[in-house]
């Protein structure tokens, strides 16, 4: 099949579009997406949640091409062999491209690594989410914005994940921007794209992303949503898009409808839904 806009074969992970057109709508689309979702302002102090993977690389790379002067973070989890990995790639990239990295680790944060944390038999992540969240909250306080790499298929996933477990409060709080009391605005300019074509963007510019996966990402609930939905994509192509575009069109007209209690945890301080915030609990039971 032909390339829709020139004379070049299309490509298989942008049906209709050659790797040279995918990628001018790639940034068409984040670009789209911070626009038509307010998602930045001018003057705003921007940080970037990063990992050295493709898509918080990629995100930094477009918010810096776009005009802004991106801050980035990155939590260092403690996770052997792999984290200082990614983080080896993500210093690599913010000198190459003169962007400011600040790295918060769970062993300074939380006084023990993901590694070293006992998890009773539950997968890694539960806890590894909640400190990341944590102190991804903590450092942008002071700013304005925190955005995150999240693409169309972690979005298919997440509102899926949300439907499966029954997650109400979180339902309607996974658009392209989240607004929550006490906190920097959430916002994901790839939101619309799909992760393949965030992984033809990366290797095409040369960003130095290991495309390693965590190695406990194969034992968490959201990887057995993700193998169903590549599963499901495969045989309807198009499904996942359908699905971030039914929720976006529901989300547009009831955002507003669970906004969080104004509550703050009694023993750190943090925004909290409940009078001890979830990491205080876990950190208690360590
Ligand atoms: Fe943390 Fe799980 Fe992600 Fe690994 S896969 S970084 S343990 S949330």
């Amino acid at each position: 099949m032909k390339c829709l806009a020139c004379e070049e074969s299309a490509i298989q992970v942008m049906p209709g579009l050659c790797a040279h057109h995918a990628i001018i709508w790639l940034e068409r689309t984040a670009r789209a997406t911070i626009r038509n979702y307010n998602l930045l302002r001018p003057g705003e102090r921007v940080l970037v949640a990063a990992s050295g993977g493709k898509d918080s690389t990629t995100l930094a790379y477009l918010l810096q091409k776009f005009g802004y002067a991106p801050e980035l973070v990155a939590v260092d989890e403690g996770i052997a062999g792999y984290r200082e990995h990614t983080l080896r790639d993500l210093r690599a990239f913010c000198r190459t491209h003169r962007l400011p990295l600040r790295v918060l680790s769970f062993r300074d944060k939380v006084g023990q690594t993901l590694d070293g944390m006992e998890h009773a038999g539950r997968p890694p992540c539960s806890a590894c989410g909640i400190f990341r969240r944590q102190l991804l909250a903590e450092a942008a306080r002071g700013a304005d914005v925190l955005a995150t790499g999240h693409n169309l298929d972690d979005m298919a996933q997440t509102i899926l994940l949300n439907i499966t477990l029954g997650h109400v409060r979180e339902f309607w709080r996974t658009g392209p921007v989240a607004e929550l009391p006490g906190l920097a605005r959430r916002v994901k300019p790839l939101y619309f794209v799909p992760e393949k074509l965030v992984r033809l963007y990366a290797h095409m510019k040369g960003f130095p992303c290991a495309f390693a996966e965590c190695p406990h990402a194969g034992r968490s609930f959201r990887a057995a949503v993700r193998d169903a939905l590549n599963a499901y994509e495969h045989a309807n192509p198009g499904a996942k898009r359908a699905l971030v575009s039914w929720y976006v069109a529901q989300w547009a007209a009831h955002r507003g409808e669970t906004a969080p209690s104004p509550r703050r945890c009694a023993q750190c301080g943090a925004p909290a839904s409940q009078p001890v915030c979830r990491a205080c609990v876990v950190r208690a039971a360590m």
